[in-house]
């Protein structure tokens, strides 16, 4: 894990908590070492997770965020920002965060959300894989098959509508990542498709209503308030 954030006290206590939980960290105070760790390194030094703070003395974290998304095998990237900036937060995960916390956090549940994200593995979109097995925890049940357009929970088929499922096929690629609802909007229906938030939300809400039957924990999906939605392993 590389820790970008040069807040001292904030990124001792990160440190601190991730090295408990038995992952390796470094710190990388400013973007010009975080650029430094991440792209000039010619050693194999891959970073699975980099959690990274937007603001910093020699720049905005955003500015890296793309560079990170082009790389091969890049990190997943879990950004903290200041609390109830959405629009940030919507910013950051359009630019190619997979999750974001909010600042003040606790160690525990920030070390919860790097694992849930360290977890997925290589990037499924990467390997475009046409079957999800979901590895979290509560999520494990839940199986999506593109090719046969089928999902199912605990071996129960879900019937779902082409919408639904595509939704739904499109968390599964990456549980743990935040996708904002434009994100889903332009991956479901298309990119200059312009749609309300709320028929978004109704179809979430028809598709929860139909894992919930098949037994899934109601806290499979979250919304992320005024953000998007996620798989998550706990809500
Ligand atoms: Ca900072």
């Amino acid at each position: 894990m590389l820790v970008v954030e040069d807040d001292g006290p904030i990124a001792d206590a990160v440190l601190y908590c991730l090295r408990r939980d038995g992952m390796r960290a470094e710190v990388a105070p400013s973007l010009a070492d975080a650029r430094r760790a991440c792209l000039e390194t010619h050693e194999i030094k891959a970073w699975d997770v980099v959690i990274l703070d937007l603001g910093l003395p020699d720049g905005s974290g955003f500015s890296l965020l793309p560079e990170l998304r082009r790389l091969e095998r890049g990190p997943r990237i879990l950004v903290l920002t200041s609390r109830d900036e959405d629009v940030e937060c919507v910013a950051a995960l359009e630019a190619g965060a997979d999750d974001f916390v909010t600042k003040p956090f606790s160690p525990r549940a920030l070390s919860a959300r790097v694992r849930a994200i360290a977890r997925r593995g290589e990037r499924h979109e990467s390997r475009a894989p046409h079957m999800s097995a979901i590895a979290d925890e509560a999520a494990r049940g839940l199986r999506v098959d593109r090719e046969r357009r089928q999902a199912t929970y605990e071996g129960v088929e879900l019937a779902l509508t082409k919408t639904e499922f595509d939704l739904l096929a499109v968390l599964a690629e990456a549980p743990g990542r935040v996708r904002t609802r434009e994100q889903l909007v332009a991956r479901v229906w298309g990119e200059t498709f312009a749609l309300a938030e709320r028929t978004v939300d109704s179809h979430f809400k028809a598709l929860r209503r139909k894992l919930e039957a098949a037994r899934a924990p109601a806290t499979l999906i979250e919304t992320v308030r005024g953000v998007g939605f996620t798989l998550r392993e706990h809500a």
